[in-house]
């Protein structure tokens, strides 16, 4: 299938969720294998009109896997027809807000459609601790329900697991989940992931800027998912704000120009390249043309420009 036809299916079934039950909508049918769906392709903390924030889901034989949590990720579950119910596996890139803003609000979403559930998320060091925080922000609720309503309770049904260096996040049957550091600074615990599974590998960047030890890490993966930032774009919005100068120094510090990231997919020889959490990620005037422009110069192999709800 192509990936026109692709989108237009997607987004047909994501218009027809409401009268057709999930079992109908494209990610329900019992495909196997692992399917990978972006759900938010924005950067940036805004919330905005064209893009959704990050977040990405990989469907690995049915089981929903979540990376990065940006504001909004419970809808575009439901509107990719991954039933929230079935949420049994998140993972957090770092602790930038458009990557965990909804990370409790997906564990609450999950556990009010009724089904018993276990949630196993991982994240650099904090996220046990911010799980914690969102149980005691949400406690009056959560008690409420509890004894109001028989519901079991969220809190002994989530596994927060911290990490604070690269290797091996979790292996399965179905899966081996690899984080690797990447470069975002000031945030020291950023981190890529690879997923490999039995018939694809994915690789996700989460945000970096370039990271020549990347192309190591994606080494002949399927699926490499990076992040990308249009500078020239970036500077006519930078023209309006009083700080630009430092604001420009973080972005070229923290995030990758297309050039570099054909360099990366280039180096570690990945079959598919996507583009996703676009930076800026609101200005609809950007190309297609102009986002692989520079990536085209060093990567000759298949280039997808991410948007919301496209499976690849
Ligand atoms: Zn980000
Ligand atoms: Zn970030």
């Amino acid at each position: 299938m192509d990936n026109d036809r692709r989108q237009f299916l997607i987004g047909a079934a994501s218009l027809a969720l409401s009268s057709v039950p999930f079992s109908n909508a494209v990610l329900g049918q019992n495909k196997t294998g692992a399917r990978l769906v972006l759900l938010g392709t924005k950067g940036g903390p805004s919330v905005g009109e064209f893009r959704k924030n990050a977040s990405t889901l990989l469907l690995i034989n049915g089981a929903p896997y979540v990376i990065d949590c940006g504001y909004g990720v419970s809808r575009q579950l439901i509107a990719a027809g991954a039933p929230l119910a079935r949420l049994r596996y998140i993972f957090i890139t770092h602790h930038h807000s458009d990557h965990n803003l909804e990370y409790g609000a997906l564990l609450y979403n999950a556990w009010v459609t009724g089904s018993p559930l276990r949630i196993d998320s991982y994240g650099p060091t904090g996220l046990e601790a911010m799980t914690q925080a969102f149980f005691e922000y949400s406690k009056f609720d959560i008690e409420t329900r509890i004894a109001d309503e028989g519901r079991p309770d969220l809190r002994k049904l989530v596994a927060a697991h911290d990490f604070s260096g690269p290797g091996v996040v979790l292996r399965n049957d179905d899966v081996k989940v690899t984080a690797r550091r990447v470069r975002h600074p000031p945030i020291a615990e950023a981190y890529a992931f690879r997923f490999d599974a039995k018939d694809r590998s994915v690789v996700i960047s989460g945000d970096t800027a370039y990271a020549p030890e990347l192309a190591d890490f994606a080494k002949d993966a399927d699926v490499l998912v990076h992040e990308v930032m249009y500078l020239p774009a970036v500077d006519t919005l930078l023209k309006r704000v009083p700080n630009a100068g430092r604001l420009r120094e973080h972005l070229l510090a923290s995030h990758t120009v297309p050039e570099d990231v054909g360099r990366i997919a280039a180096q570690a020889g990945v079959k598919t390249l996507v583009l996703s959490h676009f930076v800026p990620g609101d200005d609809n005037t950007i190309t297609d043309e102009m986002w692989t422009a520079g990536v085209r110069k060093h990567f000759n192999g298949r280039i997808v420009v991410g948007r919301d709800l496209m499976e690849i």
